[in-house]
């Protein structure tokens, strides 16, 4: 397979066309048309010599929309087509503030959580930085957004995979994605999800990103957390609460615990009291979501009524607590849905 452009930060692309001979503004041409998802073809204030060469030995995009489906609640599910035909899914999600789209970054997952599709078929492979990339930059061109018109205005790593499981693609997709000369995001305003890697989650506070974190806790009982994140064994609870700690310390940041509501499972008051104990002490603020079912597993959301009162239980112990709303419900929107109706 070719190497792929986007997989190339600016230095690599300025080393490139020196290396075809051509005058270094060229570098700042090609780097903007490549995170534009312009085809070689098209890149139209470059020599056709250049490009010619170019597409003889480059890909310039490895991710294309291969289907879409727009919700009732006018979130886009887009399935994303790689060049070794694998699929992988993101989510548009519309806001009055800005667009947020939610990227994956591994083709399944090893985690195999117990309300999760992505998991159940295991990791098929890990998604380079330019792949990951290559999902924002395909969304915002399909929703006419451009470089200097960018129509995303957030992210969040919270499709298929554990972006912390792929550390260094990731690490540095967040280099290129934040590149004033490419798409120009703030890491302020990319949130990556993790089920509460330890290792990795110092190594990103030392590594000076300032991410959002956001844990995907679902429970403050480690019996009922092992059974829900079967990888979570390994990093025990008193472990995630430290290293969110270390994570606020060295960055600012306030973390994020996500907690989905199932019922029977983790929705009674004794569940959040053990939750707000792992909100103590350092600035944390607890997402509550509905569980969007998933057809292979056996889980329920709980009521609404014992959501609302599972968050009165928060705030009555002074926990910052909000309701998240579960985007998609009617078009396979929980993680991995969609991708495994097409993977038969
Ligand atoms: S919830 Fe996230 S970490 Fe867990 S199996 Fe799904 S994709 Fe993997």
């Amino acid at each position: 397979m070719k190497a792929l452009l986007t997989d190339f930060d600016f230095n690599k692309i300025k080393g490139l066309v020196h290396d075809f001979g051509e005058p270094e503004f060229r570098a700042l041409q090609l780097y903007q048309w490549i995170n534009r998802g312009v085809s070689f073809e098209n890149m139209s204030n470059l020599p056709k010599t250049l490009t010619e060469k170019l597409s003889e030995n480059f890909d310039a995009s490895g991710v294309s929309i291969n289907k879409n489906f727009v919700s009732k609640d006018k979130s886009v599910k887009y399935l994303f087509e790689l060049r070794d035909g694998n699929l992988i899914e993101g989510i548009l999600m519309p806001h009055s503030y800005a667009n947020t789209l939610c990227v994956s970054t591994q083709v399944g997952c090893r985690m195999n959580c117990a309300f999760c599709a992505s998991g159940i078929s295991g990791l098929e492979r890990n998604l380079t930085c330019g792949e990951i990339l290559g999902e924002v930059i395909s969304a915002n061109n399909f929703i006419g957004g451009d470089l200097k018109n960018r129509k995303i205005g957030n992210l969040v790593l919270m499709g298929s995979g554990e972006p912390l499981d792929n550390y260094d693609e990731v690490s540095e997709f967040l280099k290129l994605v934040t590149d004033p000369n490419g798409l120009n995001m703030s890491e302020r305003n990319i949130s990556l999800s993790t089920c509460g890697l330890v290792d990795k989650i110092y190594r990103l506070a030392d590594d000076g990103h300032s991410v959002t974190l956001s844990i995907s806790l679902h429970s403050a009982v480690e019996d009922v957390r092992n059974e829900l994140i079967p990888a979570s064994k390994a990093n025990p609870l008193s472990e995630i609460k430290k290293a969110a700690k270390y994570y606020f310390e060295k960055t600012g940041r306030r973390v994020i615990y996500e907690y989905i509501l199932i019922k029977d499972k983790n929705d009674s008051r004794y569940d959040a009291e053990k939750l707000a104990y792992m909100a103590k002490g350092f600035p944390v603020h607890v997402n509550l979501i509905m569980l969007n079912p998933v057809k292979e597993k056996n889980l329920l959301p709980c009521s609404l009524r014992t959501a609302q009162k599972f968050q009165k239980y928060l705030s009555d112990l002074n926990v910052s607590v909000t309701m998240r709303h579960s985007f998609g419900v009617d078009i396979s929107g929980a993680c991995g849905q969609l991708r495994r109706k097409y993977i038969h």
